[in-house]
């Protein structure tokens, strides 16, 4: 008997991810395909079924190989009517039902999801997480989302929209974050938050190395560089943006006791500048019971991590 087969697909606002795994997470084949988000969801579907055509062709596979097909994409994806009610990066797909229209495409049972909490699945079976069941998956890059792994399971809240620590307020009077509101966590320590706080800086005539780089170059690597060679003003902007990540995590940990906190995405990536004054913050910060039992490792699966969730999910929903 054939071992079973999954494809598992992590939709984003530029580019198609998709997998074709075994139930351990075994990658058979992968594809990375546009994904024509801005053409809208018709375009999208049919990109995503072409993207599974791919590494099934890849694979000299058909599709009656495969058991199930999972996609993970950012947004609030209702886990009870599943349906995206927004995304940030998909245009047009508030109410499209996910599932319902790529089972249909490809003639397969389709299982979606929220794509931080399939990247938090993924980390806490086999990556940073391994071996733990209470686990905090946070990934920082252009913005900042979040999964909550409780009792070994996705904690997804009454409809799937829980884990939005992105959306925590950390600083009430901060600035507007992309959701509308003010001082959310996302709007002070993501990349795009760094970013306008060096170019703030800048513009007010501050005196940095920054100024090189200037205007549509003035990204969070180039205020991680800056920073590294010792600029006082990416240092404090960085120092800004970490104290409130810190911050996030220290009610994080007071609310969940988790055993492992899991930091990826683009910023972490970049700098340990960023990742090792996080442990200090919590250590001086948290209750101590549970600061003292919570471990901040960096995440392991990279851009994998939201395709191994959906495999580990699929695999768990069908035993
Ligand atoms: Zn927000």
């Amino acid at each position: 008997m054939k071992n079973k087969l999954y494809a598992a697909i992590d939709l984003g606002g530029t580019k198609i991810y998709t997998v074709l795994a075994d139930s351990q997470g075994a990658i058979l084949a992968a594809a990375r395909l546009p994904s024509a988000a801005a053409l809208g969801p018709d375009a999208v579907m049919q990109q995503m079924a072409v993207s599974v055509g791919t590494v099934l062709d890849e694979a000299q596979l058909n599709r009656e190989d495969v058991l199930a097909v999972g996609v993970c994409a950012a947004g609030f994806f209702d886990w009870q009517e599943k349906v995206m009610v927004s995304s940030p990066n998909l245009p047009g797909f508030s109410g499209v039902a996910l599932e319902k229209r790529l089972s249909s495409l490809l003639g397969l049972k389709v299982l979606a999801e929220n794509d931080a909490n399939a990247a938090a699945l993924g980390e806490a079976r086999l990556g940073a997480g391994r071996g733990c069941s209470e686990v905090v998956y946070v990934t920082v890059s252009t913005g900042i989302g979040a999964g909550l792994i409780i009792n070994g399971r996705i904690y997804r809240g009454g409809r799937g929209f829980a884990g939005e620590l992105g959306h925590m307020v950390v600083k009430p009077d901060g600035p507007v974050c992309g959701c509308g509101r003010r001082g959310c966590l996302e709007a002070v320590s993501s990349g795009t938050a760094i970013a306008r706080a060096a170019k703030e800086a800048v513009n007010q005539g501050a005196a940095t190395i920054l100024k090189t780089a200037a205007d549509g170059q003035l990204t969070a690597p180039a205020v991680f560089a800056a920073a590294s060679q010792g600029d006082a003003v990416a240092l404090s902007v960085l120092q800004h943006a970490v104290h409130y990540l810190g911050m996030g995590l220290v009610n994080v940990v007071n609310m969940f006791n988790p055993e492992v906190i899991v930091i990826g995405g683009g910023v972490a990536e970049a700098g340990e500048t960023f990742l090792s004054p996080l442990s200090e913050i919590i250590a001086a910060r948290a209750v101590p019971p549970a600061a003292s039992s919570v471990a901040l490792k960096k995440a392991q699966l990279g851009v994998k991590a939201g395709v191994a969730g959906m495999i580990c999910l699929l695999a768990e929903t069908d035993g």
